[in-house]
């Protein structure tokens, strides 16, 4: 079988149903996926029954299975997907008063390796296709009835799951465009936010598409010897770097580029690393979240004390705004930097 439906564009779908067929059934299909959430093909009423089945033959749906299901004390739920070639990859939804805020996974596993992450465990399995990106959207949002209960405008998506977006910016791209089109799933700009561990030359790519996520950068320490410990990746590019990347990212009227900073005990919390933090991000129109180490079994860094993460933000604040992120799904395994696809 070919490309499942779920993933394709206008110029897919158009292709997939073959020229006899009238302009206009791509974009039925492609609103009923979309937007009318449908969860298969017989769910696509608009289209003639013969018309269903002769798809049905040669295009498969596409919507990942929900392999298991994982409940927090907090109202987290962890999921974990199986692919179509079994592989599985995970999604989190954290529902609040105000908002639902899903985080979805755009790789299985990373090649990036953090050293203060658990997904970095696991490798790298491969990228996920642009319909498996928005399958992981569509099915939390069928499970959890989101289109019943909750307008589309108050779901945020986060790209902080496991793997690294840019590393996968095609696929991204091509996902992000279907989630933001108002005639496809219809989220605004503002509520998708894509995280990176820093992949410099694709910061510019991604700054030059027309149609994009807010982005994200993952600091996580205040010089450049300390993040090439804690982040390999910066002996290929450098702070030095991606600071200037992240300086001439051209940023939209309403925006603000993120920062994120895990805290580790000891390591890279000290008063004098967020002035480093706050002096790092003078010149650029930025906020950073705090995030206290969420621990694992194989992690070597500890949590620092509350008192120390709040001196930390004081000090950052005197020059950008600056938020601590409560972790949310500790107890399931569900909280940043704890996704490793495990079953328990
Ligand atoms: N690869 C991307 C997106 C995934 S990580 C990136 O690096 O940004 C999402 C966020 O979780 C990153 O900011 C990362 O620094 C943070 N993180 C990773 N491990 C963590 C841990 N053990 N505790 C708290 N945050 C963690």
């Amino acid at each position: 079988m070919s490309q499942p439906l779920v993933g394709m564009d206008l110029a897919d779908l158009r292709e997939a149903l073959g020229s006899d067929q009238p302009g206009y059934r791509a974009t039925q299909v492609y609103e009923a996926i979309y937007r009318g959430r449908a969860t298969d093909l017989a769910g696509i009423t608009a289209l003639p029954t013969a018309l269903r089945q002769s798809l049905a033959e040669r295009i498969a749906f596409g919507l990942p299975e929900i392999a298991r299901r994982f409940e927090s004390a907090d109202g987290t739920r962890r999921y974990l997907l199986r692919l179509e070639d079994g592989r599985t990859v995970e999604t989190v939804l954290m529902p609040e008063d105000e908002r639902d805020t899903m985080c979805i996974s755009s790789q299985a596993g990373c090649a990036v390796d953090c050293k203060f992450c658990m997904t970095a465990l696991l490798g790298l399995e491969r990228s996920l296709t642009a319909g498996e990106i928005v399958g992981q959207v569509l099915t939390l949002v069928h499970d959890n009835n989101l289109d019943r209960a909750h307008d589309p405008r108050r779901l945020n998506i986060v790209m902080m799951g496991q793997g690294e977006p840019l590393l996968n910016l095609d696929n991204v791209i091509k996902a992000t465009r279907i989630l933001l089109d108002p005639a496809g799933f219809g989220l605004s700009p503002r509520r998708i936010t894509v995280s990176t561990a820093g992949i410099v030359p694709k910061i510019a790519e991604l700054g030059r598409e027309p149609v994009r996520p807010k982005l994200a950068v993952s600091l996580n320490a205040s010089t450049e010897e300390a993040r090439s410990e804690l982040m390999p990746i910066t002996r290929k590019y450098h702070l030095k770097d991606l600071i200037e990347a992240c300086q001439a990212y051209p940023l939209r009227p309403w925006e603000k580029l993120t920062f994120e900073y895990v805290l580790l005990k000891g390591v890279n919390d000290t008063d004098a690393d967020a002035r480093r933090v706050a002096k790092l991000l003078a010149n650029i129109n930025a906020k950073l979240n705090l995030i206290a180490l969420n621990p694992g079994p194989e992690i070597p860094y500890q949590t620092p004390d509350p008192e120390r993460v709040a001196s930390f933000q004081t000090i950052v604040r005197r020059s950008i705004p600056c938020f601590i992120r409560k972790p949310r799904g500790l107890d399931i395994f569900a909280a940043c930097g704890q996704l490793k696809s495990s079953a328990v």
